[in-house]
C-alpha cells in the first residue's frame, strides 16, 4: 500500500486522555479524546543532546496533557458555524 519503503519502527511512548468540556455555544457536554505520543529515536533528543528516554518523554507528555486538559474552550464545529454565519 505504501510501496516498498523501508521504515524503521521506533518505540512509541503514548498516553490517551479523555476530556469532558462544555460547548461554549450550546452548553452541551463534549467528550474529547486525544493521544499524545513521541517515539524514542536518535533525533528525539533532550536539551543535553541525549536521546530522550521513555520516562523523560512521559514527563513531557504529561505537561502537554495538562495544558490540553486546562483548555476548556471547546465547542461543536456545527455550533460555531451557526453562531458565526
Ligand atoms: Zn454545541
Amino acid at each position: 500500500m505504501f510501496g516498498r519503503t523501508i521504515r524503521t519502527t521506533f518505540q512509541e511512548v503514548s498516553i490517551t486522555v479523555t476530556k469532558k468540556a462544555k460547548c461554549k455555544f450550546c452548553n452541551k457536554k463534549i467528550v474529547r479524546r486525544k493521544k499524545f505520543c513521541q517515539t524514542i529515536n536518535p533525533f528525539n533528543k533532550n536539551s543535553n543532546g541525549e536521546i530522550k528516554q521513555s520516562s523523560e518523554i512521559r514527563e513531557e507528555l504529561k505537561i502537554e496533557k495538562n495544558k490540553w486538559l486546562e483548555d476548556l474552550n471547546e465547542y461543536h464545529q456545527k455550533c460555531y458555524e451557526e453562531d458565526v454565519l
